[in-house]
C-alpha cells in the first residue's frame, strides 16, 4: 500500500501515468472516492500514458467508453448502475475484454467480486486542491 499527496490535478494525472506503466492487457484497476475526488483525473493521466488521445471524461451518462491507445482501454463509471433497472449481467462484458486495460470508477456499485484486479486506488479530498491517493497494487 502506498500513499501519495497531490496538490493539483496535473499531479494526480501523473500518479495515474505512473501506475499505467505497470499495467498489462487484462488488468482491471478499481478507482474509488467521492464525487470530485479526482478519479477521472487519475484515469485521464493513465490513459494518456497508454497512448489514448481522445478526450477522457467521466462517462457518467453511459456505463463506459472504450478508447484506442497502444492497447485497448476501457473506462467504466458505474455511479448510475443501480438506476439502469433490470441489470443485464452481461452489461459490462463489452468493456471487460481480456485485450483491454480497464479502469472502473464506483466499482462497488457492481459488488465486491471483481476478477483480474491489478490495483485498487482510493482518492480522498484533503482540503482545497489537496488529495490523498491510496494505492494497493
Ligand atoms: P471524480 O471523477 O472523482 O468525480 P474528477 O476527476 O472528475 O473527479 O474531478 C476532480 C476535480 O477536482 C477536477 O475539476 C480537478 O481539476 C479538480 N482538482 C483539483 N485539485 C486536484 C487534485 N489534486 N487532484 C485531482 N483533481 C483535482
Ligand atoms: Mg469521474
Amino acid at each position: 500500500m502506498s500513499l501519495t499527496r497531490t496538490y493539483r490535478a496535473a499531479e494526480t494525472e501523473a500518479a495515474g501515468a505512473e501506475l499505467a506503466a505497470s499495467l498489462e492487457p487484462g488488468d482491471i484497476v478499481l478507482v474509488s472516492g467521492e464525487l470530485g475526488a479526482g478519479k477521472t483525473t487519475f484515469v485521464r493521466g493513465a490513459c494518456r500514458a497508454l497512448g489514448v488521445t481522445d478526450p477522457v471524461q467521466s462517462p457518467t451518462f453511459t456505463i463506459g467508453r472504450r478508447y484506442r491507445g497502444r492497447v485497448p482501454v476501457s473506462h467504466l463509471d458505474l455511479y448510475r448502475l443501480g438506476d439502469l433497472g433490470d441489470e443485464d449481467p452481461g452489461l459490462l462484458d463489452d468493456y471487460l475484454t481480456k485485450d483491454a486495460i480497464v479502469f472502473v470508477e464506483w466499482p462497488g456499485r457492481a459488488g465486491d467480486d471483481w476478477e483480474r484486479v491489478a490495483a485498487r486506488v482510493t482518492i480522498g479530498h484533503a482540503g482545497g486542491d489537496e488529495r490523498e491517493i491510496e494505492l494497493e497494487a
